[in-house]
C-alpha cells in the first residue's frame, strides 16, 4: 500500500515511511491510495473469528510488506487483547464499550498499534525517534502507556493546562522514563498548532527525528476501524445498524467510514458533536468553517478545527450530497449531555460518560425519526475518568478500577510552557 499526501505536493510513501513521518513534508495528511475490500467470506465469518485474526486481516493490506507476517500478527494480537463488549441499553440502542484497555479510553487501540509498529521500525536505527503528541485528554495517556519503556523512542506530550480531568492528568504526568509531559498555558487547538508548527521546522527536524502520534498518523488512525468490526461480530442479524460516534478530531468516525467503504454493512453514521461542531455544521450546511475551541464537559471533543475532517472529504471526493446520505451531524449541548447521563442511569441502570452521552443523545434523536431502525453508540471512555462531571449528576461515587489505584500515589511531573512556538522550540532543541 502506498500513501499520498492530501496536499499533493509530496511523493507517495509506504506504511513504514508514513508512520515514521506522521505527516507529509508538504504538511498534508497521508491517505491510502486504494481502499481494500473485505471478502464476503470474511464478513460472514466475523462472529467466529478471533479479534487478533480480524485485526490482522484488516491491517495487513495497509501495512503491506513493511512488517513481516509473524511480527504483524504479534502486534495485532497485543493491540486488541482486551474486551470490546456491545452492551444493550434500550430496545433500540446498544453501547460499544471501548474503555476496557489500560487507560480506560478507546485511544488505547490506536496507540498500542502505533507504538508497536514504531518500536519495530526503530530497531536498528541509531538516532532516537521523538514522538510528539498533542492531547485533549485521552490521547496523551494512551500514547504514553503504549510507548512506555520502548527503546529508541522518546515521547513528548503537550496538554492544555487545566483542561484535562485530574485522572487524565495523572495518566500523562506520572509515568516518567521516556515520557515527558508539557503543560501548555492554552487550549487543545494551541497544543495541536504547536505540534504542526514543529513538523514544519526544517532546522529542528534535521536535529531530531520527529513523528506524531496524533490520529493524523496512519498507524493510529487506521486500526480504529477494528472497533466497528468487533461491533459487527456481536450485532444480532437484522438491518445494518445506525452508528453514533462522539467526535472531536473525527479520526474515529473517519475510520468507521473507511471500514464501510471496505464493505462493512453499516446503515448510517452519526457525527455526534458537543458545542464544537464545525464538522456537524458542514454536514448540515455543506460549508466547513473551523471555529475557536469552546470548553465543554466532554473535553476530549473540544476541537475547533478537526484535523481528520479533510480525510472524510477525501473519502467522498468532496461531494456533500454523497456524504450526507451516509452521515448526519448533531450538536449536543452540555445541558442535554448531563440530562442524558442522569436519565439513562436512573431509567436503564447504565452509566454513560460525557462523550458517550453526547452520542447517545444524538442517536436517540435520529432514531425518533426512524423508529424501525436500531443502532449503537461508541462509548469512548469509562465514566470514572470524569468523576467531577458524572458524580454530581448521579449523586454517588464511581469506583476507580483497582488497576488504576497506583496512579493516585504517583508524583506528577510536567514542564509548564507558554503557548508560543519559540518556547517549545527552545525546549526541543538539543542544548
Ligand atoms: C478523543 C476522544 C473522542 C474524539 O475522537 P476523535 O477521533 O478525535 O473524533 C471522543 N471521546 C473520547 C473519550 C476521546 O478521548
Amino acid at each position: 500500500m502506498q500513501y499520498y499526501s492530501l496536499n499533493r505536493q509530496s511523493p507517495t510513501v509506504d506504511f513504514r515511511a508514513a508512520t515514521i513521518a506522521g505527516q507529509a513534508p508538504d504538511g498534508g495528511l497521508y491517505f491510502p491510495e486504494t481502499i481494500p475490500q473485505f471478502s464476503a467470506e470474511f464478513l460472514k465469518a466475523l462472529p467466529l473469528l478471533s479479534r487478533a485474526d480480524i485485526a490482522y486481516t484488516v491491517m495487513q493490506p495497509y501495512v503491506g510488506d513493511t512488517i513481516p507476517e509473524a511480527e504483524l500478527r504479534r502486534i495485532c494480537a497485543e493491540t486488541v487483547n482486551f474486551e470490546f463488549p456491545l452492551v444493550p441499553v434500550t430496545e433500540q440502542i446498544g453501547a460499544l464499550e471501548l474503555f476496557h484497555g489500560p487507560t480506560l479510553a478507546f485511544k488505547d487501540v490506536g496507540a498500542r498499534f502505533m507504538s508497536r509498529c514504531l518500536g519495530y521500525f526503530s530497531q536498528g536505527e541509531t538516532k532516537a525517534v521523538t514522538v510528539l503528541v498533542a492531547t485533549s485528554g485521552d490521547t496523551g495517556g494512551a500514547v504514553a502507556h503504549g510507548f512506555l519503556g520502548v527503546p529508541g523512542v522518546e515521547v513528548v506530550i503537550l496538554y492544555p493546562s487545566g483542561k484535562v480531568s485530574p485522572l487524565q492528568e495523572l495518566q500523562l504526568t506520572t509515568l516518567g522514563q521516556n515520557i515527558t509531559a508539557l503543560e501548555i498555558a492554552g487550549n487543545f487547538d494551541d497544543c495541536q498548532r504547536l505540534v504542526k508548527q514543529t513538523f514544519l521546522d526544517e532546522e529542528l527536524t534535521r536535529q531530531r527525528t520527529l513523528t506524531s502520534a496524533n490520529s493524523i498518523n496512519v498507524a493510529r488512525w487506521l486500526p480504529q476501524q477494528l472497533y466497528y468490526l468487533f461491533a459487527m461480530q456481536q450485532w444480532q442479524p437484522g438491518a445494518p445498524p445506525v452508528v453514533a460516534v462522539p467526535s472531536g478530531n473525527f479520526g474515529n468516525l473517519c475510520a468507521g467510514l473507511l471500514a464501510h467503504a471496505s464493505g462493512l454493512p453499516v446503515g448510517h453514521f452519526i457525527a455526534a458533536c458537543n458545542a464544537n461542531d464545525a464538522g456537524a455544521d458542514y454536514l448540515r450546511s455543506g460549508t466547513f468553517t473551523p471555529k475557536a475551541a469552546i470548553a465543554t464537559i466532554s473535553n476530549a471533543m473540544d476541537v475547533g478545527h478537526p484535523s481528520n475532517f479533510i480525510r472524510i472529504l477525501e473519502l467522498f471526493k468532496h461531494e456533500h450530497a454523497t456524504i450526507s446520505q451516509l452521515l448526519s451531524g448533531y450538536t449536543v449541548s452540555d445541558a442535554d449531555t448531563s440530562a442524558t447521563i442522569r436519565r439513562i442511569d436512573a431509567e436503564r441502570g447504565y452509566l454513560l460518560d460525557p462523550h458517550g452521552a453526547v452520542a447517545f443523545f444524538a442517536l436517540e434523536n435520529y432514531l425518533q425519526e426512524y423508529p424501525a431502525a436500531a443502532g449503537f453508540l461508541l462509548a469512548t471512555a469509562h465514566p470514572v475518568k470524569f468523576p467531577e462531571v458524572v458524580e454530581p449528576l448521579i449523586g454517588r461515587k464511581i469506583e476507580l478500577p483497582a488497576a488504576l489505584h497506583y496512579l493516585l500515589e504517583q508524583p506528577k511531573q510536567r514542564v509548564p510552557l507558554p503557548p508560543h512556538y519559540e518556547a517549545l522550540r527552545n525546549w526541543l532543541l538539543p542544548q
